[in-house]
C-alpha cells in the first residue's frame, strides 16, 4: 500500500525499531510513545480500521493479542497491568490508517480515557 507508514516500516523501507516479527505481525516502539512502554503491534498485511476486518482475519486478530501478551511479559508489565488500545476512525484518534494494537504499560492509566 503505498503512503503508508505502517507498511513501510513492515517491509523494512523505513526503520524502526522492531521487538517482535513473524509472517503475519510485527510489532515496534512508537516514535511517540505516551508511557514507559509503548509498542505497536500490527499485521503484515494493509488492513485500514477495524471496520475493514473480515471474517478469514478473525485468527490474524487473535495472534495480535497474543503478540501483544508475549511482549507484555518480555517488558515486564504482565503482572503490574497494561493497556491495549485500537483507535478507530476520526473520532477514535486513528491517525494512522493501517491497523494497530497499542500495548501500553509502565504507569497508572486512567480512565475514561481523553
Ligand atoms: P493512532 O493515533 O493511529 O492510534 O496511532 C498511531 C501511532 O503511530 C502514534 O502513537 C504515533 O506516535 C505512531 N507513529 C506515527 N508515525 C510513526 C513512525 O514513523 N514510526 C513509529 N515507530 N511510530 C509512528
Ligand atoms: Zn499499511
Amino acid at each position: 500500500m503505498p503512503d503508508c507508514i505502517f507498511c513501510e516500516i513492515v517491509h523494512k523501507r523505513m526503520q524502526s525499531d522492531i521487538v517482535y516479527e513473524d509472517p503475519e505481525v510485527v510489532a515496534f516502539h512508537d516514535i511517540n510513545p505516551q508511557a514507559s512502554v509503548h509498542i505497536l503491534v500490527v499485521p503484515r498485511l494493509h488492513i485500514e480500521s477495524v471496520q475493514e476486518v473480515t471474517t478469514d482475519q478473525v485468527e490474524l486478530m487473535g495472534k495480535m493479542i497474543l503478540v501483544a501478551q508475549q511482549i507484555a511479559k518480555k517488558t515486564n508489565v504482565d503482572e503490574g497491568g497494561f493497556r491495549l488500545v485500537i483507535n478507530n476512525g476520526v473520532n477514535g484518534g486513528q491517525t494512522v490508517s493501517h491497523l494497530h494494537l497499542h500495548l501500553l504499560g509502565g504507569r497508572r492509566m486512567t480512565w475514561p480515557p481523553g
